[in-house]
């Protein structure tokens, strides 16, 4: 391999210092030097005059699994280098008997090509070192997955017997080489799991050594509570834990943002070992499923259907739907949708589409998730800006894209998260400055996952880098036309190789 000097640029090094000016010698796959370099002989010159040298992005929550193993360009056009996946309890392993249930559960985040789902960690690990040419991957188990792959799509509490299972399969991926385990408690059939289930599992997380990242019960109207319940499953387990996308949904919440950051302050100083991650925009991105109580799903897809077809229990779930829901069905927007004969409906919001189908928005949602099933993914607008910019700006914060693959229009994120960051909320807002940017999506994600020598430019760490104009960097797409390449990146190199431009 080639020894490449970078030289003479700024230098951001991921740990929150300032800028200094600088060359970075990369021997091989590892840093050799930083600093002030006289080149010796035999190197590449990168001359790097008027632009920023970091360590290489850490996308601290993606939904990756799959696209990373096909060498997805997305996320590595925007100077990521490491994606950690696995999260919000949708993992591609542990598959049980039956590797089509985990494909039934996942598929609609994780949206891969053909027979995917392995049986345990290890054979993800395997194609992912194999197979990912582009990012390093910290893959996390996921409880959905896993209790899946234990008692399939039913809902109630796991016997003895399926719990000890439970845990000794939880237990061997992270022996394999699993990151840590998440949780999607807002998912079913994960969501249908006690407290007590997840102590019981994050207990095997802690004995490893670990992180568990969670996406809560709710992030509306029960924020607090379920915040208070992540906190107590950490407490009592001893494990690390990371909250997954904090957010206050729906206008009528956002005043619990600031409770809630309390609460995570105050669990800090009494020594739980806690952070959070969110993602740049005001609008978040997920399943129309979401909108259902989780119980509609116990037993699949086609059983829902059936209930959603059933005169009176339609009538209870319209109800329950109509008491959950935080947001506006205004800021709701469908973005996209499986059948043909629904193409229409892709970049209207869900008021819209009730309104050209004379409809209240509540049947509206209920009809589309007969004719599409779990097919139809949604922006929503669920944060406002002032609460964004407190979540950014907090030092237990990293940034991270909770991106994923759909057929449709994907959530801009996807596309543009860091650059966005850099450009967005660094240059144009100055909400925080360059090298706290840079902090959050470098040197912070890889302490939160116990990833040694990436996220910081020193002698020794892996010679992950990238390379920016400040001046330019922007992720430039919007709701309406999300895939749209990042400007201002320009060159990313992954273990002493350059990945971008290819
Ligand atoms: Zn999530």
């Amino acid at each position: 391999m080639e020894t490449l000097l970078f030289a003479n640029g700024s230098l951001v090094d991921g740990t929150g210092a300032p800028p200094v000016r600088g060359d970075v010698l990369a021997r091989g796959d590892r840093i050799g030097q930083v600093g002030k370099i006289k080149a010796d002989g035999d190197c590449r010159r990168i001359d790097c005059t008027g632009l920023v040298i970091a360590p290489g992005f850490i996308d601290i929550h993606s939904h990756s699994d799959l696209q990373a193993l096909a060498n997805r360009r997305e996320k590595s056009n925007q100077g990521v280098t490491t994606e950690v996946v696995g999260n919000c309890g949708f993992s591609p392993y542990p598959s049980g008997a039956d590797p089509k249930l985990l494909r039934e559960y996942a598929q609609p985040i994780l949206m891969g090509e053909g027979g995917w789902g392995w049986k345990s960690a290890e054979g993800y690990l395997e194609a992912a070192a194999g197979q990912s040419r582009l990012v390093n991957v910290l893959s996390l188990a996921g409880h959905g997955s896993l209790r899946v792959a234990v008692a399939g799509f039913r809902q109630d509490a796991l016997s003895k017997a399926e719990m000890d299972l439970a845990e000794q399969m939880l237990d061997q991926c992270l022996s394999e080489g699993a990151a840590g385990f998440t949780t999607g408690l807002m998912y079913a059939p994960g969501s249908s799991a006690p407290a007590e289930e997840i102590v019981r599992l994050c207990k095997v997380v802690a004995r490893r050594g670990k992180i568990y990242a969670t996406h809560m019960r709710s992030y509306a109207w029960q924020l607090l509570e379920a915040l208070d319940e992540q906190i107590r499953i950490a407490r009592e387990s001893g494990c690390r834990i990371q909250i997954s996308h904090l957010q206050a949904v729906g206008q009528a919440n956002w005043h619990k943002q600031e409770q809630a950051l309390e609460k995570i302050e105050n669990a800090r100083r009494q020594g739980v070992d806690i952070g959070f991650d969110i993602y740049p925009y005001t609008a978040g991105s997920t399943m129309l499923t979401q909108f259902l109580p989780q119980s509609a799903l116990a037993g699949g897809l086609d059983r829902m259907v059936a209930l959603l077809k059933d005169p009176q229990k339609r009538k209870r779930i319209a109800a329950e739907v109509r008491q959950m829901t935080a947001q506006r069905w205004i800021d709701v927007l469908v973005t996209s949708v499986a059948t043909e004969a629904n193409r229409p409906i892709v970049g209207k919001n869900v008021g819209e589409i009730a309104e050209m189908r004379k409809q209240d928005p509540v049947e509206t949602v209920l009809d589309l998730l007969i004719e599409e099933k779990d097919g139809i993914i949604i922006v929503s607008f669920n944060q406002s800006e002032d609460n964004l910019r407190k979540l950014l700006t907090h030092p237990l914060c990293s940034v991270g894209s909770d991106g994923f693959y759909v057929k449709g229009r994907p959530h801009p994120r996807l596309y543009g998260t860091f650059p966005a960051l850099l450009g967005r909320v660094v240059r144009e807002k100055r909400w925080m400055n360059l090298e706290q940017a840079v902090h959050k999506i470098t040197g912070r994600p890889a302490e939160r996952f116990g990833i040694k020598d990436r996220g910081r430019l020193a002698a020794g760490c892996a010679a992950d880098i990238t390379v920016f104009d400040a001046n330019t960097v922007m992720g430039p797409g919007t709701y309406e036309k999300p895939e749209q390449a990042p400007a201002g990146i320009r060159m990313v190199f992954r273990n002493g190789r350059q990945v971008t431009p290819a």
